[in-house]
């Protein structure tokens, strides 16, 4: 009801077409070796994307990992590259996808 107001009241608006909207989907890399275990990647992610993987390198750091069930949810910002001291991570594949595409 609420949207068929504002339709009427303003009469050149349109509802999105999701079917034409496309979102970027990046690929993470991150070198295990080169992290210091900061987490500033893991706290600035925009979408979350980014954990604690539970691993140590050899250096005794926790580096973090992407899960497989979010591989799809980056949305190659580029801001874990950017932001990581060490330069150990790598924003690669960009893509994109349909908004709503099934993963
Ligand atoms: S590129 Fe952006 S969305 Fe993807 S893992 Fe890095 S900070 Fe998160
Ligand atoms: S920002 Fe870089 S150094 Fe810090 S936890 Fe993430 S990958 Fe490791």
């Amino acid at each position: 009801m609420y949207r068929e107001n504002v339709l009427r009241i303003i009469p050149g608006r349109k509802p999105l077409n999701y079917k034409s909207i496309l979102r970027p989907v990046g690929r993470v890399e991150i070198d295990a070796e080169l992290c210091k275990g900061c987490n500033y990647c893991i706290e600035f992610c925009p979408n979350d994307i980014l954990e604690p993987s539970g691993k140590i390198n050899t250096q005794g750091y926790q580096y973090p990992h992407v899960p497989p069930e979010k591989a799809d949810d980056c949305v190659a910002c580029g801001m874990c590259e950017r932001i990581c001291p060490e330069l150990a991570i790598r924003v690669f594949d960009h893509r994109y996808v349909h908004v709503g595409a099934s993963k």
